[in-house]
């Protein structure tokens, strides 16, 4: 199967971090989308020229007196062509709504940049629960959306503790994305996050209805990936 990944660095690495990672990578002809902190941003593009380069977060404003901010042109203009948006950590610490969320993409698509929007469900609910509240996040932060996104599934009790749903569980839910994505017109692909590493990937990697993943921890880790990689 060829599955995308995508590698959230969140806050970690420095750019001189990010170089020593970069000179070292290997693909292996798998699609890898590295989300680094816009700090290593020139860091992926000059130590690998095939690496496909992702963000972690765009402002919801172009450009002007927004003190801080990163703007979608800005991103572009480095050879961005991924950013995740919506993350569960920045919902949570930042206290983004969806109306911002949705304003992000707006600006990304402006600027050719594939969203990689996140949705998941706060705590173990049952499936009637948790899919209106995915179904939510997805209809507010693509109202205004008809080009092409991923979605990556991310239950946020998973991410960073170990504590991963089952392969029942996640083909439900992603097969139900596919479903509300249909509904709306949108091409997407569904990405899985939380917890995915070396040791659960055969696993998961059996669930239907995902076409790839979304990798924190992991995904510092050149060993690990490099055995991900490998299937
Ligand atoms: C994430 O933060 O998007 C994530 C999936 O993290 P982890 O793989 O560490 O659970």
């Amino acid at each position: 199967m060829n599955f995308i990944y995508a590698l959230n660095f969140k806050m970690n690495k420095t750019a001189t971090e990010t170089k020593e990672y970069m000179q070292k990578f290997d693909s292996q002809n798998r699609t890898v989308i590295i989300c680094a902190p816009f700090t290593s941003i020139f860091e992926i593009k000059n130590n690998h020229k095939d690496a496909l380069i992702g963000a972690q977060n765009v402002s919801e404003f172009t450009s002007g007196a927004h003190t801080g901010e990163i703007d979608a042109k800005m991103l572009a203009d480095l050879g961005v062509k991924y950013c995740i948006v919506g993350h569960s950590e920045r919902r949570k610490f930042n206290h983004e709504t969806d109306e911002q969320i949705a304003e992000k993409i707006a600006r990304l698509v402006e600027q050719n940049i594939t969203p990689i929007l996140c949705v998941g469900e706060p705590n173990k609910m049952a499936f009637e629960e948790s899919s209106k509240f995915v179904e939510n996040q997805i209809k507010l932060a693509l109202k205004n959306v008809q080009s092409p996104v991923i979605v990556a599934y991310e239950p946020v009790w998973a991410i960073g503790t170990g504590d991963v749903p089952t392969n029942e569980q996640i083909e439900n839910m992603c097969e139900f994305i596919h479903k509300c994505l249909n509904e709306l017109n949108i091409q997407a692909k569904v990405l899985y996050g939380g917890s995915y590493n070396s040791k659960n990937y055969k696993t998961i990697n059996n669930a239907k209805f995902v076409d790839g993943f979304l990798i924190g921890g992991a995904g510092l880790k050149l060993d690990e990936m490099e055995l991900i990689y490998k299937g």
